[in-house]
């Protein structure tokens, strides 16, 4: 028996209405924002990954699904949206046509992660990503469209972490001191630490091994080497998510995985999902355009885990989804009018009626088991005596009321559906 690879998911029919749910939350509050959705191909040239995200990072370095197609092309599905959102940015002109495009994304992603509960191989994601500006407003707003979204879905236990990162000439100078700091703790440090120590320092403070923290608690902070202008852009987007009401807590050993980061970072966690907290997660990334080849564009965004997402909805019980109904089942009495009745049933579907009928010649009994199991409103009799007499019978299943109703009449079965 073949099976779904390991870390990827089939969405089944009962899973859709939460997933339709959440979807269409997030285009409503986009469309309130006036962001502009963008679909991208789920494949690139694996350099705009390796250019945009960073070598040294763990998703390029382990993470990416790459490979070479038939024309030995290197080939990688995207792991994430952001350096696909600034290529197709700079492909179409589309700065050329407006001076700060906002855009959102509904996609899935790829990267070869370890299984677990949260974490999978194909993950979706839903995210924004705004174009032109260096606004701290932006940067806000990356963290107050994801909260409004999580709160409109009614999750609780969240909580909002920020920090800034600043500008690279700052942050080498950090890095040096981080260095010196760390050169006579190198040979305490973790394996996997020690190779950080050399390509992606900052990422020494996402270690989980109980040594590197006790180490990391002593550490200098990249807040304290902060320059003027970053650390007046941090304290202007800090202003904006208190005016907006958003409660949130700085944390400066915040750094993230990717590279392309400058000014602020920020996660949105959940309390309620176990390790892999982090439901969203973005920042500012003013040197990516410049990075894929393109002009400076600065830009902010974030992204966020749809499965997750749905996980902590699952554990606070927040969406309650409305059991399906159909409205009508047509059910075949003689099965030589069973052309007839898929063609009526395309006269109401057409009208908007959602309608099924019998597919297999089954018998009365087994239809009417079908129509019990889609919750169907109405079943149509179609057949027997009373088509002959030139009628139909309608039944309403709530209250098992029987209507006959003249088969040339077929406009007062639609408003009796519809009126009901
Ligand atoms: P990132 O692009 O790594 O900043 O991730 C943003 C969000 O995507 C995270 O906060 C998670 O909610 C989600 N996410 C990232 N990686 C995975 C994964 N492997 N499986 C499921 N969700 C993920």
């Amino acid at each position: 028996m073949i099976k779904a690879i390991t870390g990827t998911k089939d969405i089944l029919p009962a899973d859709m209405p939460k997933w339709n749910y959440l979807e269409f939350i997030v285009k409503k509050t986009m469309e309130s924002f006036n962001y502009k959705e963008i679909r991208t191909p789920v494949f690139e040239e694996t350099s705009l990954f390796a250019r945009g995200i960073g070598e040294a990072t763990d998703i390029v370095s382990k993470e990416m699904y790459t490979f070479l197609d038939r024309s030995e092309t290197s080939i990688t599905l995207k792991p994430e949206m952001t350096a696909s959102v600034v290529r197709a940015l700079i492909e179409h002109s589309l700065d050329k046509k407006q001076s700060l495009n906002k855009l959102f994304y509904i996609s899935p992603m790829f990267r070869q992660e370890k299984p677990q509960a949260g974490r999978l191989r194909q993950f979706h994601q839903f995210g924004a990503e705004a174009l032109g500006f260096d606004s701290p407003a932006l940067d806000a707003e990356m963290i107050i469209i994801p909260y409004q979204i999580l709160k409109r879905i009614g999750l609780n236990h969240l909580s909002v972490k920020i920090n800034s990162l600043g500008v690279p000439e700052s942050r080498e100078v950090y890095k040096t001191k981080l260095r010196g700091f760390l050169d006579d703790k190198f040979s305490r440090l973790s394996d996997e630490s020690k190779k950080r120590y050399d390509i992606n320092i900052l990422r020494i403070f996402d270690s989980k091994d109980e040594g590197d923290q006790e180490i990391m608690k002593d550490a200098p902070l990249l807040i304290d080497y902060l320059d003027d202008a970053s650390l007046n852009h941090f304290m202007e987007v800090k202003s904006a998510l208190d005016n907006a009401g958003i409660p949130y807590q700085v944390d400066p050993k915040l750094v993230r995985g990717l590279d392309y980061y400058t000014n602020t970072t920020f996660e949105v966690i959940s309390g309620s999902v176990g390790s892999q907290s982090a439901l969203c997660g973005g920042g500012r990334y003013n040197l990516l355009a410049q990075e894929i080849g393109g002009a400076p564009i600065p830009g902010v965004g974030f992204a966020a885990g749809i499965e997750r997402i749905l996980l902590a909805c699952a554990n606070e019980n927040t969406i309650a989804i409305p059991e399906e109904k159909i409205d009508l089942y047509v059910v075949l009495l003689d099965k030589s009018l069973s052309a007839k009745a898929y063609g009526l049933s395309l006269k109401f579907r057409e009208k908007g009626i959602i309608t099924d009928t019998d597919y297999a010649l089954r018998s009365v009994k087994a239809q009417m088991r079908e129509a019990n199991k889609y919750n169907s409103r109405f079943v149509l009799f179609f057949g027997g005596d009373e088509y002959k007499n030139g009628e139909f019978v309608l039944k309403n299943m709530a209250d098992g009321t029987e209507t006959k109703i003249n088969i040339n009449c077929i406009d007062k079965i639609f408003a009796i559906i519809k009126g009901a």
